[in-house]
């Protein structure tokens, strides 16, 4: 029979007043769920944790004489607690000590916990596999950065649903990415309501991450996922001006040369009516200057078209935003009033036979130019993404296709591969959504 892993073992000492306990508590209720074992003494614990006192002089040295202590048996030594948050009175006494957190910080102990010993999985005894249990197929997965949304738009109640924007630590996401990673994940879909604006909540908090400083904002984080070796795509990215940051890493190749921006308009005053993010910026000058850096970029978008005071004129504005902005994969929607959403109030509604006449419209105009551009991948070289293999041949995707909502690339051919693998294909042939191509590597 194979062996367990061996439990990583944490020395634990608690002092202090009740609410010290507590907090202590909740870290040995956290080190247990997640496998670890409490050691007894100093000699069989892999470090150790001290939650210390910082109220009086009496409890501040004898918090110090028992990290002393703990360092001098051990070595290895976390402080949390009230002296932690004592300026750094614990670095001062004891530079050698791993990491200080103040009181009531589980999951920062945990996270300085998991830097010196990460936690083991054991398909043995655990009910769920190291990476979550995910929904998509073992290839790619959904790695969401963010609940909630700061921003008002008038169609939508996600902000009164969710509430406000709440970014996870990045670490956290990043920890996570490298666990799908080693399961087998080769594309991560990064997703929330505002990609643009991760860790504006946390300003921007520095965390660690092997050892390494990390922002808690899109650039920085992208940077990190781009070292992962996979496909990273980016979703939900309003264009605030950071994201011309982002731009060079996918000429670089470090992430997928692929933005999904929801526009969902371009006249300025459906877009203040809308209460858009980013409504005043030059999307059309940054969309060329994008392109002049990373020319391979696929750029996705949504929009609404008949929104209440929608005009002819707001809508021609509209189909020549598309004509100039040449966008390869966009969907659209009719307005349709959501129950509690704000534009419902707004005046001068438009009719439901209105509505679809644009719909149709819009459309056709930008089928037109979708195919257009797809046409001009002909006889270029793809790398692919194999999602299916039967007998008559393989379903795969480009960098311009994201799962599910995007177009996908047939090989009509036999070939020795499996879901998850990267293919190099020629394209022989286009239509507005797919490709068609053959295997050259
Ligand atoms: S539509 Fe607007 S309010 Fe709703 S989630 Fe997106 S940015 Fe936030």
């Amino acid at each position: 029979m194979a062996s367990t892993p061996a439990t990583h073992r944490i020395g634990f000492v608690s002092l202090g007043c009740p609410k010290a306990t507590v907090d202590s508590e909740h870290i040995l209720t956290q080190l247990r769920a997640e496998g670890y074992a409490i050691s007894p003494n100093y000699d069989e614990a892999d470090l150790v944790v001290i939650n210390t006192c910082g109220f009086i002089d009496d409890a501040i040295e004898e918090s110090l004489q028992a990290i002393g202590e703990a360092l001098h048996e051990n070595g290895k030594v976390i402080v949390t607690g009230c002296l932690g948050a004592k300026g750094d009175i614990v670095q001062r006494s004891y530079p050698n000590v791993l990491a200080v957190t103040g009181p009531h910080a589980t999951r920062e102990v945990m996270d300085a916990i998991h830097q010196q010993l990460p936690p083991e999985h054991d398909p043995f005894i655990d009910l769920v596999p190291a990476q979550g249990i995910r929904l998509t197929p073992r290839h790619y997965a959904y790695l969401k950065i963010s609940e909630g949304c700061n921003h008002r738009c008038t169609f939508c109640i996600i902000p009164d649903l969710r509430g406000d924007l709440v970014s996870r630590p990045v670490n956290e996401v990043l920890n996570e990415a490298e666990r799908l990673v080693e399961a087998g994940v080769r594309e991560l879909l990064v997703i929330s309501q505002d990609t643009s604006a991760y860790g504006v909540d946390v300003k921007y908090k520095t965390e660690f991450w092997n050892g390494m400083p990390v922002k808690t904002r899109m650039t920085e984080m992208c940077k990190a996922l781009g070292s992962l070796g996979v496909w990273v795509r980016l979703h939900y990215v309003y264009p605030y001006p950071h994201v011309d940051e982002i731009i060079p890493l996918m000429a670089e190749g470090k992430l997928l040369p692929y933005l999904d921006i929801p526009f969902q308009h371009a006249s300025p005053r459906i877009l203040k009516a809308m209460k858009r993010p980013a409504a005043s910026t030059n999307t059309l000058q940054r969309i060329r200057a994008w392109r002049e850096i990373c020319p391979e970029l696929t750029l996705r978008s949504t929009f609404i078209v008949g929104f209440p005071g929608e005009t002819k004129g707001d809508f021609e504005q509209l189909l020549d935003f598309l004509d100039e902005a040449q966008l390869d994969r966009v969907g659209c929607f009719t307005y349709s009033p959501v129950e509690g959403a704000r534009a419902n109030q707004l005046p001068n509604p438009v009719d439901e036979d209105t509505k679809q006449e644009r719909l149709q419209r819009f459309m056709e105009t930008q089928a037109a130019i979708s195919m257009q551009r797809l046409k001009r991948k002909i006889g270029t070289e793809q790398q692919v993404l194999v999602d299916a293999v039967s007998e008559s041949g393989v379903i795969a995707r480009s960098t311009a296709d994201a799962p599910d909502i995007d177009g996908l690339v047939y090989i009509e051919e036999h070939a020795e591969c499996q879901p998850g693998e990267f293919l190099k294909v020629r394209i022989d042939d286009t239509d507005e959504h797919d490709m068609w191509g053959h295997i050259i590597a």
